[in-house]
């Protein structure tokens, strides 16, 4: 199948339009109308190989949401025309363990990553969402449910299960005590899920102004962290802290913050903090964890919870020629909350 994206091909060339071939089906494949394709942190750092992995040219984008075109003859869950969403997986062992279980994101085998992955059957590099069409095995593709407004769904797919995941895990709910540091992509989903389940929400910001959006995309509270006497009072107040910060910083600060057996989860950064003092750790039994994505299963409860309870991320929609800009102002913190291309934007080229 041809179809035509949106494709880096080098460290420091921008995203530009890009002819490819999808796979023909295999009997458990999926192909999907892209709709709609969030704009992740990660889509900017594998564009311009930050992590060392990236291979060229490069689609990005694993915030996929869109329309079943076309079914492999042994696909039984999904139909043509079905609403459909795919997120940072495509593909996972499905017999050890972790993917027994569901927990495919964490495959012993390790996970085949929605773009800049090898195809686990041909070795082919995956390409991603920025793009009209995607072919994905049955297993790893989600059900939007009705009540979620498509245009708005996609960064479910990433930053929504990025932190739902964690909240589950450690079991937030009624009574909870969550801080969620860092007011981005990630951050804003981490207030409106946390909120969603129950818990009692404060965002720890640097300064006062973000306090109204902290406030009404759900928070109950703003923590500021340059405050010292606020920080001091809130010492053992938190039972879970989800950091979604993207870069460098340092965590120290926060963990006093954390009552006995809280846990502080980094979501955000991928590579070195600043240098952990381990005094508060010991001291409080607490912990400083990290979280990946969430399997499918959670996923799918993930969208199935966001439709019951009328959880949607914020989005800003951009056309595909605008991502260049787009990453520019996300690199600025310029976006409230996430971008979303609208592929309509890209001209039809299937065949
Ligand atoms: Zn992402
Ligand atoms: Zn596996």
């Amino acid at each position: 199948m041809k179809t035509i994206g949106y494709a880096a091909q080098s460290t420091v060339s921008p995203l530009a339009p890009f002819s490819f071939e999808r796979r023909d089906l295999r009997p458990n494949d999926v192909a999907m109308e892209i709709l709609y394709c969030g704009v992740c942190h990660s889509d900017l750092h594998m564009s311009h190989n930050d992590w060392g992995w990236t291979t060229y040219p490069i689609v990005p984008g694993h915030e996929i949401v869109g329309r079943v075109i076309e079914v492999g003859r042994e696909v039984k869950r999904f139909k043509v025309g079905d609403a459909v969403a795919v997120g940072c997986m495509v593909d996972s062992c499905q017999v050890c363990d972790q993917c027994r279980k569901g927990e495919e994101q964490l495959c012993r085998q390790g996970m085949t990553m929605t773009y800049s992955s090898p195809d686990r059957v041909t070795g082919e590099m995956t390409h991603g969402g920025y793009s009209k069409h995607l072919v994905v095995r049955e297993e790893f593709v989600l059900r939007v449910p009705d009540a979620l407004d498509l245009s708005r769904a996609a960064p479910l797919l990433c930053a929504g299960i990025t932190t739902y995941s964690p909240l589950r895990t450690w079991n937030v709910g009624p009574g909870s005590r969550v801080g969620v540091i860092g007011l981005g992509g990630l951050g804003h989903m981490a207030v409106k899920l946390a909120s969603g389940l129950g818990a009692a929400v404060t965002v720890l910001s640097r300064s006062a102004d973000k306090e109204a959006d902290a406030r009404s995309l759900g928070a109950d509270a703003l923590l500021i962290s340059t405050d010292l006497e606020a920080m001091t009072k809130a010492q053992s107040s938190f039972d879970l802290i989800i950091d979604t910060v993207p870069v460098k910083h340092d965590l120290n600060p926060y963990l006093p913050l954390l009552d006995i057996d809280g846990t502080l989860v980094v979501v955000g950064q991928v590579g070195p903090l600043d240098e952990l003092i381990t005094f508060p750790l010991l001291l409080g039994r607490r912990r400083v964890a990290g979280s990946p994505i969430g399997g499918i299963a959670e996923t799918q409860e993930l969208l199935d919870f966001c439709a019951r309870k009328n959880v949607l991320p914020e989005c800003e929609m951009i056309h595909m020629d605008e991502i260049n800009d787009a990453f520019k102002r996300m690199v600025r913190s310029d976006v409230r909350y996430r971008f979303v291309i609208d592929m309509s934007s890209l001209p039809k080229a299937r065949s």
